[in-house]
Order: structure tokens, then C-alpha cells, then sequence
């Protein structure tokens, strides 16, 4: 670990642009569970695809509601950890760097991260059921879940749910940094879920040198440049410090 975690660092250390591409394994050490390990206790009888479509939303919107209520609570209660701030201290040093995240917690932005982009949006922002409007001040109005003050609509969590596109021009901002970096970092995701999943293949492919930060193996493992097996809170202070 300490030759490639040397490499590593003198590759970020000689890089223009860095692009980093986090997942839910950054945020495990804050205390948010990765989405399957919260299937647990009241939600271990629900699979992922019961609570996160808008088919699901449509037929049980109490149910599905409850759930985010549940990890939205879950999200105030924590706070960024050592991982998010190495990405900052990055950031600063780093001439162009753009944070691609499938995290919708928002911890990087309360660490202190600038230039995020977030795939998959924000589990503490309201939106209408039928238009997608944001909403500001939806938790004033009673109901589980409440109703759209404008049209009436129930109000969702503005998280991009499976089947769903992604917020507009993310996937083009994250695609043109991708494309365009020296590094590329994948921190805390197991590179399965699409679009997401490709972005380290496209920065290899576009030349790119693409580390991996993660305890585990991933589909990308075997053709990252370097692996750094680890915890993101342990891993990234070194790599960046
Ligand atoms: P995932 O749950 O599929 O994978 C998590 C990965 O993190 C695994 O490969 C695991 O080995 C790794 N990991 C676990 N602990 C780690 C640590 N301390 N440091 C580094 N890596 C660690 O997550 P995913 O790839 O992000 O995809 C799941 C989907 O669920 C995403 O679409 C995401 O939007 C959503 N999600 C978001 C959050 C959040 O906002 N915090 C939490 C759960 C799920």
C-alpha cells in the first residue's frame, strides 16, 4: 500500500485537473449507512426498488416518505468526516478539480467542497410529484407526505429514484470533466449502478489515470491504474495530506 499510495500521490500532485467520482462508501464513516446496509430492522422486508421509483412513491407515498423521512433524519444528525475534508484540502490545491458525486446526503458541501455536481441530487430538498419544481418550505405543510402548495401534487424527496433521469446537464458536466482530466479518483462506490459506473472507464479510456479508493473489490479494480484498499477516512488524509 505504501509504494502505490506514493504513486499516487505524486500523481495528484502533478495533475492540472482532477476529477473525483464518490459513492456511498465515503459517507459509511459519517454514519450513513450504504443503501442496502439501511435495509434494516422496519425496511429489511423491502427491496431498493420497493422504495426508490416513482412507481413505488405513486402506489405507497406514506411508506416511501417514511423511508426518506428516515434517512433525511439520519443526514442532520451526522457530520462530514476525514474523507470529505481530504477532498477539500484537494480542491484548494488543485488547479481545475470537479467533484462528481452519487451521494445525496450532501456532505460534501457542508465539508466545505465548491465545485460538486450532484448525479443523483439531494435527499433534503423537496420537489412536486407532478411538475419537479423545488420546493422551499414543503416540511411547514402538514401531511405524510404533504401536498404541493402550488398544484396540489404530493411532495417527493429530490433524490433521483431507479428508472429516472438525472437533473439536468449533470451527467454532460461530469461526462466534460471526465474526459478532460489528468487523475481520476474513484472513492467509496462499487461502480455498479449506470451511468455512473462508466465515468472511470471513460477518463481510462480518454487516458487518463484513474485511482481507486476502496476496501473492497469493484468491476473497476482490475483496470485502475492504482488501487488503494481501504477505508476512505484512512486512505484520502494520507493521499492528499
Ligand atoms: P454502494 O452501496 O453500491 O457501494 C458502496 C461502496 O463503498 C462499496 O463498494 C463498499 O465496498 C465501499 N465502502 C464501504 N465503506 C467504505 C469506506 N469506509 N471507504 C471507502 N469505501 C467504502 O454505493 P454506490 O456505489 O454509491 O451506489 C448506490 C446508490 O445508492 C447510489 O446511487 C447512491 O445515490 C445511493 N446512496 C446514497 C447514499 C448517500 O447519499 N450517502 C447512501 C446510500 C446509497
Amino acid at each position: 500500500m505504501d509504494e502505490s499510495l506514493d504513486r499516487a500521490r505524486a500523481l495528484l500532485l502533478g495533475a492540472q485537473r482532477v476529477a473525483v467520482l464518490t459513492g456511498a462508501g465515503i459517507s459509511a464513516e459519517s454514519g450513513i449507512p450504504t443503501f442496502r446496509d439501511a435495509m434494516t430492522g422496519l425496511w429489511s422486508q423491502f427491496r431498493p426498488e420497493d422504495l426508490a421509483t416513482p412507481e413505488a412513491f405513486a402506489a405507497n407515498p406514506k411508506t416511501v416518505w417514511d423511508w426518506y423521512a428516515s434517512r433525511r433524519e439520519r443526514v442532520a444528525k451526522v457530520a462530514p468526516n476525514a474523507g470529505h475534508a481530504a477532498l477539500v484540502a484537494l480542491e484548494n490545491r488543485t488547479p481545475h478539480f470537479t467533484l462528481i458525486t452519487q451521494n445525496v446526503d450532501g456532505l460534501h458541501a457542508r465539508a466545505g467542497s465548491r465545485n460538486v455536481i450532484e448525479l443523483h441530487g439531494n435527499i433534503m430538498v423537496d420537489r412536486c410529484f407532478a411538475e419537479g419544481c423545488v420546493l422551499t418550505s414543503a416540511d411547514e405543510i402538514p401531511g405524510t407526505p404533504p401536498r404541493c402548495a402550488r398544484c396540489g401534487a404530493l411532495v417527493r424527496p429530490g433524490v433521483v429514484w431507479f428508472g429516472e433521469a438525472l437533473p439536468p446537464n449533470t451527467l454532460d458536466d461530469a461526462l466534460a470533466a471526465t474526459k478532460r482530466c489528468d487523475v481520476f479518483l474513484s472513492i467509496g462506490t462499487s461502480n455498479v449502478v449506470e451511468p455512473a459506473a462508466s465515468l472511470p472507464f471513460t477518463a481510462l479510456q480518454a487516458g487518463a489515470a484513474v485511482i481507486e479508493v476502496n476496501p473492497e473489490r469493484t468491476p473497476l479494480s482490475a483496470r485502475a491504474t492504482i488501487v488503494l484498499a481501504g477505508a476512505a477516512g484512512e486512505v484520502l488524509p494520507r493521499l492528499v495530506g
